[in-house]
């Protein structure tokens, strides 16, 4: 008896050592990722200049993606958040006001924040249980006690590692934002890359269903976060 369960140990043992190495790639949030894909996130919707120009193209190229929304322009725009959902892409907290030096002040007020923008969600989409969440800016060199405590409430919180710049100055064309996304994802097997659907993005829209074509040419698959 006792020697079954030395035997069984063992093989528990040597199961647990060999894990990390049969588990697949994990990503920075711990989600498992494989193959080429790029993962479009949208930050600053819905509106109505952008976020339903943005969704006609996706369901034409039948292309799904992540929307990172402000509580706050919600209001109004009930039908846009529905059709995020019903359309099958993946929706995201970002902020409620987006105001940095408000919701940056500490992390009781980036938690405020963050809640106030799920209400928002959830007031539209009562069974909405997203944890994915977009620091505004990225975390990127932020206080680590504000990343702290969004990861302490459940969150998942996603930067980028591309980028079509339309959100930089000078305002680009939409031939250049294309450049940036390709120039930006190089090498890069799994790309999440920023792109934004706020008010009057036209070159954003513009460049979209060349950007699909170029990034499905190079290979990837399109999917959106969490990776599955
Ligand atoms: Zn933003």
């Amino acid at each position: 008896m006792i020697r079954k369960y030395k035997t069984a140990a063992a093989a528990l043992a040597i199961l647990l050592f060999l894990l990390p190495w049969l588990m697949p790639a994990h990503d920075a949030a711990g989600v498992s990722c494989d193959g080429k894909t790029v993962y479009l996130t949208f930050d600053d919707g819905p509106t109505d200049s952008t976020t339903p120009y943005v969704l006609d193209i996706l369901r034409e190229k039948q292309v799904h993606a992540t929307f990172f929304v402000i509580g706050r322009q919600i209001r109004g725009r009930e039908a846009i958040l529905r059709r995020l959902a019903e359309e099958g892409h993946s929706i995201g907290i970002h902020s409620y006001t987006h105001v940095y030096n408000e919701i940056y002040a500490s992390p009781a007020a980036l938690l405020k924040d963050i809640e106030l923008c799920r209400e928002a969600i959830r007031d539209v989409l009562p069974q909405y249980r997203g944890t994915l969440y977009r620091f505004p800016g990225g975390s990127f060199g932020l206080r680590s006690e504000l990343i702290d405590a969004v990861k302490s409430k459940g969150y998942t919180p996603y930067d980028w590692n591309a980028s079509v710049g339309d959100a930089e100055d000078p305002p680009k064309t939409a031939d250049l934002l294309l450049q940036n996304a390709l120039a930006t994802s190089t090498g890069k097997k799994r790309v999440i890359l920023l792109l934004h659907d706020g008010v009057r993005y036209n070159e954003t829209i513009r460049c979209l269903p060349g950007l699909i074509d170029a990034f499905a040419a190079e290979g990837y698959r399109f999917d959106r976060l969490p990776c599955e």
